[in-house]
Parts: C-alpha cells; structure tokens; sequence
C-alpha cells in the first residue's frame, strides 16, 4: 500500500501543484540569469491540494496537472469524494475538464454518493471596469459573462459532449452526470455579501458540506475583482486543516483558522512583483500591480496570519511566482515561531493527531513539520517528518 494512501498514516494533506498564477513557471527568470543558485523546482504544477482522510480524498482547486499529480501521489480518482473550489481564477480550474473526463476511466462504477463539486456560484455582476482603461474592453460571452461552477460543469460537459456520448452510447460507459454533481457554494444572506459592494464581509464560517469523515466549512475571503473568493477549513476526527485559496491578509480567514492544526496559506513574492512591472509606465503593468497587492499576501504576513490564528503549523504554497527562491518563502519564519513548511510539489503533509490503532513511526502527534532546505524534486507520497523550526 502506498503511503499516501495508508488508513493508518492519519489524515494529511499532499500537495499535488504549488505554483500560482495562470503561468507555466518552467522559464528561468532573472534570478537564474544572476546566477542565484537558491532557485529550485521551476517547474511546480498548478495550484491543487488532496486533503486525505482514511482512504477517502478531497480535492482543493484544480489547477494544471491536477489529474496527473493524483496518479502521481498514488491517490485514486476512485477514491476521491469531492472537489471544492475555492474560486473561478483558471489557475484553479484549468483541469477541472480533465477530471471530469478523464476521471471517468478511474471511476468505472457509478459511485454510491455522486462526487461533490462545490464552489462559487454565479458571479452575478461584471467586476468594475478598471479606472486605468482608455476604452471600455468587451467581455467575452456576453449572455452569460460571470458563469458559476455548476454552470462551468455543464459547459464542460457539453464541450466534451461529442466524445462523452460515443462513450455513453456505444462503449456503455458511466455518464458524468452520474458521476459528479456539481453544486454552487450558497452565502448566506444575512452576511450582506455583494460581489462588487460587499464582496467579503465580516463573517462567521458556515458549513458546506458533511460525511462520515470530513466537515468543511467556508469562510469570504479577499480576492478582489473576482468574488465570491472561499478559504475552507477540513475537521475530522483527528485534526484540521485550513487553506486560505487567494487572498490578501483576511480576518474572516483567521477566524476560519482558529487553533487549526495545519494552515496553509497562498504567498507572493512583492519584490518579484515590483521588479517585474515597477519600471513599466503603462497602465496594464500598473493595473497588474494593483491587482497583486490588493488580492494576495506575502511570506511574513501569512506568519503574521498563522500566528494571530493560533495555527499549529504553517505551509505556504500558491507560490508566486513559481520560480521564486525558496530563502524568500523562509521568512514567514520572522512572524510565525511554529513549525513552516514551504511546499513542493507531491509532498505529504501529516496533519493532526495519530490514528489509535497506527503502526509505531506510521505519524505522530503534536506539531508536525518543517522542511526547509530546497530541494530538486518531489516525490510521491513523502513524508517529511523532522521537527526543526526553520
Ligand atoms: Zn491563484
Ligand atoms: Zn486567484
């Protein structure tokens, strides 16, 4: 049994993609060209995370290779039970397509309980134009420009449709319709939210979804233009784990986080940011600036967040950009004593508490990990077990 797997290793997470942004980060930058020799995995798959219970495994976002990191990570597609989308950015959703499709070939039967597909509805309203435009851009698929996740399911189903229904006809296979149910993730009304007018207001977490092992619940986070923008929170029977999706530093997110065993926490890089757009005079490199920094959140401010939360241990990933070296990550260390891990790809992540029954040595309890020296490669299924503070 591989290790990602074991029912007895504990819940955990494994990072299937870390970067951020809707880039593939294989690209030396100017970093390289300096001959910084801190650069490391520069060729980190989008952002998606398996928080794995038991044998039962829940998706976080699936940005680019999703589907491959899964059989990468040993982590059947069979096994999976749902898929929880923080927001509608594409860096989140690109393959989304591929374990719709795809995934049908590793779900031969028609599972008991549909597998969930949970994130933000129907935008609702175009996002404000930018006050830097001299002409007004035209949006794409105007009648209907702000589609939610159901709405994103549907049309990625019919896109397919003429390979799905060969299939469904002829070969007798599982439709995903069967198969999947996608759901949008309903705010309550009393919070005021409004996409461009109130897109995250002060909030309690609300729960979203249930089952013998996980509760998952959400919280608005601060992602401006796009919204609604989730962080969600796992609790099982044996820890928790939060991860924050994109955003600048949130209360609702530390309120979200409370005493969680396990944060993990979108991060960017402002230098890169500044060195990348700062000389620029026009007003898309300044409106990319803007959107950085009113949209993400740094190294030391995720420490300043895990610490405030009461957070167990912290692990940055949604790294930004994906080439960045990993001595800038590091210093959420300055804001955050416990213990911080900066994420690559394929690492598995204990969170929480040992199983009763596990095997000597299968995890342990307490505060979990930290790996900070760089390093080339992931590796499926690892387990990173040394308890150094960075
Ligand atoms: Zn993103
Ligand atoms: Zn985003």
């Amino acid at each position: 049994m591989n290790s990602a797997m074991n029912p007895l290793a504990g819940p955990r997470v494994v990072t299937l993609g870390v970067a951020g942004g809707p880039r593939i980060w294989n690209s030396p930058d100017t970093w390289e060209a300096a001959g910084n020799s801190e650069l490391h995995d520069a060729r980190r798959a989008g952002i998606a995370t398996a928080v794995v219970v038991a044998d039962q495994v829940y998706l976080v976002d699936a940005g680019h290779s999703v589907f491959t990191q899964l059989a990468r990570a040993g982590l059947p597609m069979s096994n999976v039970r749902g898929v929880f989308l923080t927001h509608l950015h594409s860096d989140h959703t690109i393959d989304l397509n591929n374990l719709l499709v795809f995934g049908l070939f590793e779900t031969p039967q028609v599972p008991c309980e549909p597998i969930a597909i949970m994130g933000p509805g129907d935008r609702g309203a175009l996002p404000p134009i930018s006050p830097r435009a001299t002409v007004a851009p035209i949006p794409v698929a105007a009648h209907r420009p702000t589609p939610g996740t159901a709405a994103m399911v549907d049309a990625l189903i019919a896109a397919h449709a003429t390979d799905l229904n060969d299939r469904i006809l002829d070969g007798l296979r599982p439709s995903p319709t069967d198969v999947f149910r996608a759901t949008d993730i309903s705010i309550p009304d009393a919070v005021g939210y409004h996409p461009n007018d109130n897109p995250s207001p002060d909030m309690e977490p609300f729960e979203i979804y249930r089952d013998d092992v996980v509760t998952v619940t959400a919280t608005l986070v601060v992602h401006p233009p796009i919204a609604p923008a989730f962080a969600f929170r796992f609790d099982t029977a044996h820890g928790s784990v939060t991860v924050s999706g994109d955003t600048r530093p949130s209360e609702n997110l530390v309120r979200l986080a409370r005493d969680t065993d396990l944060l993990m926490h979108e991060a960017i890089d402002f230098e890169w940011v500044q060195r990348l757009y700062g000389d620029s005079t026009d007003d898309t490199a300044k409106a990319s600036i803007d959107h950085h920094h009113k949209s993400h959140t740094s190294a030391v401010q995720a420490g300043e967040l895990a610490t405030r939360a009461g957070a167990r241990a912290l692990l940055l990933h949604h790294l930004v950009p994906g080439n960045t070296p990993h001595s800038v990550w590091c210093r959420a260390s300055e804001t955050f004593a416990g213990p911080l891990h900066i994420a690559r790809d394929l690492d598995s992540i204990p969170f929480g508490h040992v199983y009763p029954d596990a095997e000597p040595g299968a995890n342990h309890s307490g505060p979990i990990i930290t790996a900070d020296q760089p390093s080339q490669t992931g590796a499926a299924g690892r387990a990173l077990f040394q308890e150094t503070n960075s």
